[in-house]
């Protein structure tokens, strides 16, 4: 089953305008020099820079996406952003149940599957989160804490084409910490399985199922060789042109 490789960089709260305007330039040139591949970019920038990263990434084939939004089009939710919004900056992606927004914001399942359905409505694609604790890893958890946040966050509608999974261990994430390989790959299996009871096999086998956790150039082509996994979300090193860009030379 051919997946294409979706390389996807969460900046998270980094970027004043000068700065996220010179990355997603920096980003834009070397994939147009990169030339054809068969790989799929994304940035999702902050909320602040969303309309003048799309402006900077014209002509290239870059994606844009957002880190989060709200379940419902509009109305009195004083500091979100709704799915409406965001397609209408030209987003295409958002990234939803990010470890930090579950622990920061006590986002639950529950939400992350209405903001999902939420973001399906508008026509965008949600890359959803999951991933174990330090302590949940320790105790042998792993695939269990997976498969509950997949049942819970993942909607009874989401398809290959309008869902992309991210198996993010919120141990790995900005520590330089990382799974084997064998691990990642034992994981993605176990979510796929998951993932074919819920929705069917022919979504699971045709979804996208990203790693994210201290991802860099060093060790990109070994997790994006691996059978399950379809690509990379990236915090740190996405915030560096030639760190974004040498993860996805590492795997060309
Ligand atoms: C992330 O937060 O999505 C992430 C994977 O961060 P980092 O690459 O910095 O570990």
């Amino acid at each position: 089953m051919s997946r294409k490789l979706l390389i996807a960089g969460n900046w998270k709260m980094n970027g004043l305008l000068a700065d996220g305007v010179a990355l997603a330039k920096g980003v834009a040139g070397e994939v147009k020099a990169l030339g054809k591949t068969d790989l799929e970019f994304l940035v999702c920038p902050p909320f602040t820079l969303l309309t003048s990263v799309k402006k900077a990434l014209r002509g290239a084939k870059v994606a844009l996406g957002a880190q989060d939004c709200h379940f419902a089009v509009k109305g009195a939710h004083t500091g979100d952003i709704s799915p409406a919004m965001l397609k209408d900056v030209g987003c295409a992606y958002v990234i939803l149940g990010h470890s930090e927004r579950r622990a920061d914001h006590k986002e639950s399942s529950e939400l992350i599957n209405k903001k999902s359905v939420a973001a399906y409505e508008q026509g965008l694609k949600a890359i959803i989160c999951i991933g174990e604790t330090e302590a949940e890893r320790d105790a042998g958890k792993t695939i269990d804490v997976c498969a509950k946040q997949i049942l819970g966050s993942v909607p009874d509608n989401a398809t290959a084409a309008n869902t992309v999974i991210a198996y993010e261990p919120v141990w790995a994430i900005g520590t330089g910490k990382t799974p084997t390989s064998k691990d990642v790959q034992e994981v993605h299996a176990a979510i796929r399985k998951v993932l074919a009871k819920k929705l069917g096999k022919g979504n699971a086998n045709k979804m996208r199922i990203l790693y994210g956790g201290s991802v860099k150039p060093s060790n990109a082509k070994e997790f994006l060789s691996l059978e399950d996994v379809d690509g990379a979300l990236i915090g740190g090193a996405s915030l560096k042109v030639e760190d974004f860009l040498g993860i996805a030379k590492a795997v060309k």
